[in-house]
């Protein structure tokens, strides 16, 4: 008997998850619904243009799509077109392979000021993401503060101050292009709460900095002091070290005319100001305490105010709350084991995560397929003793949809936009001109005759 599985999302997590289950279980089928009409999640809406090599990764995914026992339903909304319940009624078991989408929110007075972002915003709108292609973003001021100490404030500075003939031939949207056209911004701080030994920062994303011949990066000495327990946790783990050697590295000269990202360490944000816009960012000094691996932040009173023109919080991510499935508030994740769902200590049945969601927002691309692979694993161990869905056929999600008046995108269709892409992008010199919105994809699916109404 085929055994029906659904997955929500189509991101790494997600395509790893169905790579795994076509190669372990032949009887298997495998549905994908994706809220957005373009697929590959973070990869397409979350890594930076600039790292286009990264995005090869979809190569793998397409020839993932290609096996018959695969289908994609893409502008379709787990949730809203279709909730848990009604999934259960055509798939055996579910992997939520959602992602997470929300920022997480400084939480101080002054953050909604206007020239306050998200990174989660500005990283959509250089990446043409359709919630935010059109952010009202203004670059005209000098200065901007990025608050937080991880590989995605590294990819905002990066665009923020590269070249603007760099980037015209990636896939960034026009809509940024123009916009950094005009851009003034020349200083960016890098703001942490905690230490160079403490920071996200993979060395690989900050050697990328160093691409960028006319910008320079600059650490004061005192920055970079370390208190024994600092020094412990460097001692032990060598990718520490060369973080921190990286910064001890650098020549902390700044060229004439050049532009320039400072690194700041040891500061927490404690409020925004600003008449009518962001004007300056009051921080407090902080101290390190505790044992190494468990040292928290203490104030010292000591306030540290920048002047800025713009400020990103860049402090991590969180999980969406899908109704009917538990959510833990404090870790934004779904609470899991080893993939399985716990709902009030108990397994939820039929229900599995994969990728951010199962585990929170760390992990490059390829981690998600080790941690897909422990979820399809108990999945597929589970699979004979779970009750069965009541309709077993792909024809029946099918009907479901249309007699919701859902139009989705199949995988075909999405190939068609890939293609348009590539073919538009030709034309005006770069990888591949985003299409951007819904209706675009109606237009240009309807001209090529791949249109499902
Ligand atoms: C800004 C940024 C840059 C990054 N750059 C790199 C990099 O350069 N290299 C690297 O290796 N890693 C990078 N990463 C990490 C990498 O993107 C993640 O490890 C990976 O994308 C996580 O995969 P995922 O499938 O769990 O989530 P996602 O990639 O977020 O995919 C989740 C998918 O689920 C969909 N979805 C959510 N809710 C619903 C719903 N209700 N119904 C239907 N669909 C839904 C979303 O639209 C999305 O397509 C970056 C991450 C970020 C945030």
């Amino acid at each position: 008997m085929t055994h029906r599985i659904g997955i929500v999302g189509s991101g790494p997590s997600g395509f790893f998850s169905a790579e795994h289950i076509l190669r372990m279980c032949e009887e298997c089928e495998v549905d994908m619904f994706e809220r957005y009409f373009d697929p590959f999640g973070l990869v397409r809406k979350g890594v930076a243009p600039d790292s286009p090599k990264i995005r090869e990764v979809t190569r793998a995914f397409d020839n993932i799509a290609k096996n018959p026992r695969f289908a994609y339903f893409g502008n379709v909304e787990v949730g809203r077109d279709i909730s848990i319940s009604e999934m259960l009624i055509f798939y055996d078991a579910i992997i939520l392979a959602c992602g997470m989408e929300t920022s997480q929110r400084l939480g101080i007075p002054g953050e909604d000021l206007p020239g306050s972002y998200t990174a989660n915003s500005i990283v959509g709108w250089y990446n043409c993401h359709p919630v935010y292609r059109s952010l009202d973003i203004h670059l005209d001021g000098r200065k901007a503060i990025i608050i937080g100490m991880g590989n995605v404030s590294l990819d905002v500075a990066r665009i923020l101050l590269r070249r603007v003939d760099q980037l015209k031939p990636t896939d960034i949207s026009n809509e940024a292009i123009e916009k950094l056209e005009k851009s003034n911004i020349e200083e960016i701080y890098i703001v942490g709460r905690r230490g160079p030994a403490q920071a996200k920062f993979k060395e690989n994303e900050l050697l990328t900095l160093k691409e960028l011949s006319d910008v320079d990066l600059m650490v004061k000495e005192d920055e970079l002091i370390l208190n024994e327990a600092s020094k412990k946790e460097m001692k032990d783990n060598p990718s520490i070290e060369r973080i921190v050697t990286f910064f001890e590295r650098l020549r902390n000269v700044r060229r004439k005319n050049s532009k320039v990202i400072n690194f700041l360490f040891y500061r927490t944000p404690i409020r925004v100001n600003g008449r009518g816009k962001v004007e300056e960012v009051i921080f407090e000094k902080n101290n390190l305490v505790g044992e190494p691996y468990n040292q928290k932040t203490e104030g010292t009173g000591i306030i540290d105010t920048i002047p800025c023109d713009m400020v990103v919080a860049s402090i991590g991510y969180r999980g969406n709350v899908l109704p009917g499935i538990p959510f833990d508030e404090r870790r934004g994740i779904i609470p899991n084991e080893k993939g399985r769902v716990i709902k009030n200590g108990n397994i939820l049945e039929r229900i599995y995560v994969a990728g951010w969601i199962k585990r929170g927002p760390v992990g490059l691309i390829g981690h998600n397929r080790a941690d897909s692979l422990e979820t399809v694993s108990c999945l597929l161990e589970d699979l004979p003793k779970l009750e069965k869905c009541t309709l077993r056929n792909r024809e029946e999600v099918i009907r479901f949809l249309h007699n919701k008046n859902i139009r989705y995108i199949t995988y075909s269709d999405w190939k068609v936009i890939d293609e348009y892409e590539q073919y538009q992008g030709k034309l005006e010199g770069k990888i591949r001109k985003r299409v951007c919105s819904i209706e675009e994809v109606w237009e240009i699916l309807g001209k090529s005759k791949n249109c499902y109404t």
